[in-house]
């Protein structure tokens, strides 16, 4: 008997990935006394959650910080049943300017902004209107983020204040970006009113009355402040008392290599290179670029029919683009940092793609406590969808080059840093563009078979790509799933 057919086993569901939609989604599952197994590749959970110490520093090597949304209560929800409040920590109040640097000059974002030459003059009007603009004719799967803000708030605003924008959150390109896709919201408020405020707060009437319909699921923490956070020990701690809590339902280094259906076709087989589970309802969490693997080494083990539809849905996950990103932190003694300007950070404005960062964090402002005092530690951004190319870079030259551009926008009097370090994404974040469409549209299309073979989608390239839109889609799957 293979080492295979030995550990042979069954749950009614299992999970693949132990990132934050994976852990989420088994947190909701275990309160319904549910029989799930979380099956995840690596050694530790929380996927790109990825805090780690080095020296005496907090570093953050995949999201920064977490934004309690007032509107959602999945987060608060989560922390109050982790019991793990208390280790919230927030910015100081000094620490919420953000900037905007616009050739070497830090521009702190607020009021100031709309009479700075940021903004012409058409774009002034259009923003003192609320966003008022014609209706697009363009199709749902045209009109892109930089479309759509050219049209609400002119073109010289949407390239000073939106393309940063979107570097810094999708680490992505506003013009291949979809509005539908990526700004759900945006997208709706704009098909309720020509004025985007109108239309917004519309928006926000509608979620409102969802929202008393959806009714939270257990004790709500009131003392959990809403806004952006993290937690003392890094956002980590989220993941790992998440993982201390579905200990007897987790298990790490099970690099899930295969899935295929039953020979009676009604449930799953998954396949680990150890072991082999089956199970009736599959969520997926893992990226689409490993869920594309699997498909293509499981091909063999469908039925024809299965196999064409699985071959499908290969082509369109292989189609989801994820820019390669390199994070870069770097310390500089305090005495050493000559310009004052500080507060959550900034991000860079890209005129003529002449800029080697996307921006930097500042977290010794934002979470005080992770470097030691004479210290100031910086988290820099370098590539993105705005500058691919720099992948082709080796590690020290990226370095030398944030350093340098760092330098010279915060006035440094450092020839290096005090201390560098370098943590690279080759696929970082799922960008919402026109492949992205594609394949939510095919799913869209062929939800019946999902549903028929209770495949369950619980990713970051499905409903959101943030932290808490991960969780909120989570809970939204595990509801379902016991519901059935
Ligand atoms: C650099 C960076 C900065 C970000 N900044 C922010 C931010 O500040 N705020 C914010 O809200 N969001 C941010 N995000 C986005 C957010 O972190 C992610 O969208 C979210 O954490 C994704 O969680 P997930 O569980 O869906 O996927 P993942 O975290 O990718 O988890 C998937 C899991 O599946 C596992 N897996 C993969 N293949 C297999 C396999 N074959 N078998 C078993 N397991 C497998 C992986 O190891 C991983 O643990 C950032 C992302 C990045 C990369």
């Amino acid at each position: 008997m293979s080492l295979i057919e030995r550990q042979y086993q069954r749950h009614e569901t299992i999970i693949l990935g132990a990132g934050i939609s994976g852990l989420t989604c088994g947190l909701y599952l275990q309160e319904r006394m549910s029989d799930f197994l979380i099956l995840e590749q690596d050694q530790r959970v929380g996927g790109k959650i990825f805090s780690i110490r080095e020296d005496d520093l907090l570093l953050e090597n995949g999201p920064n910080a977490l934004l309690i949304k007032r509107s959602s209560k999945v987060v608060k929800e989560v922390l109050a049943k982790l019991a793990i409040s208390e280790r919230l920590v927030y910015p100081p109040k000094e620490a919420k300017a953000r900037f905007i640097c616009k050739k070497d000059q830090l521009i702190k974002v607020g009021p100031k902004i709309l009479f700075s030459d940021m903004m012409d003059w058409r774009g002034r009007f259009k923003f003192a209107l609320g966003g008022y603009s014609k209706r697009s004719l363009k199709h749902e799967a045209e009109e892109s983020v930089f479309d759509f803000f050219s049209r609400k708030i002119g073109t010289r605003a949407t390239e000073n204040l939106i393309t940063p924008l979107i570097s810094g959150i999708f680490a992505g390109n506003p013009h291949s970006l979809l509005i539908k896709t990526a700004f759900p919201k945006l997208y709706r408020g704009d098909r309720r009113s020509r004025v985007l405020l109108v239309g917004m707060l519309k928006e926000r009437d509608a979620n409102k009355k969802l929202a008393q319909t959806n009714q939270s699921t257990g004790t709500l923490d009131y003392k959990i402040k809403s806004g952006v956070c993290t937690l003392i020990g890094g956002l980590r701690d989220l993941p790992q008392s998440l993982g201390e809590k579905l200990s007897k339902h987790i298990r790490c280094n099970q690099e899930v290599w295969k899935i295929y259906r039953t020979e009676n076709g009604q449930e799953w087989i998954v396949e680990s290179k150890t072991h082999l589970f089956q199970c009736k309802n599959l969520v997926v969490t893992i990226p689409s670029y490993d869920l594309a693997t699997i498909l293509q080494q499981s091909l063999p083990a469908f039925t024809s029919k299965e196999g064409q539809f699985f071959q499908g849905l290969e082509e369109k996950l292989n189609g989801i683009r994820y820019p390669w990103l390199s994070l870069v932190h770097f310390t500089y003694k305090k005495q050493d940092i000559k310009s004052s300007g500080r507060g959550f950070g900034f991000l860079n404005t890209h005129e003529n793609r002449d800029r080697f960062t996307l921006g930097a964090m500042f977290p010794t402002y934002m979470f005080p406590g992770r470097v030691r005092k004479q210290e100031e530690l910086f988290t820099t951004f370098v590539g993105g969808d705005l500058y691919p190319e720099r992948a082709e870079l080796a590690p020290e030259k990226i370095m030398e080059s944030a350093h340098q551009e760092i330098k010279k926008i915060l006035n440094i009097d450092a020839s290096a840093p005090a201390r560098s370090f370098i943590y690279t994404w080759p696929k970082s974040i799922p960008q919402y563009d026109i492949y992205h469409y594609d394949f939510k549209k095919w799913c869209e299309e062929h939800s019946n078979s999902f549903s028929s073979m209770r495949w369950h989608w619980c990713s970051n390239y499905w409903n959101g790509i943030s932290i808490t839109d991960c969780m909120e889609n989570a809970k939204n799957v595990a509801m379902s799933i016991s519901k059935e």
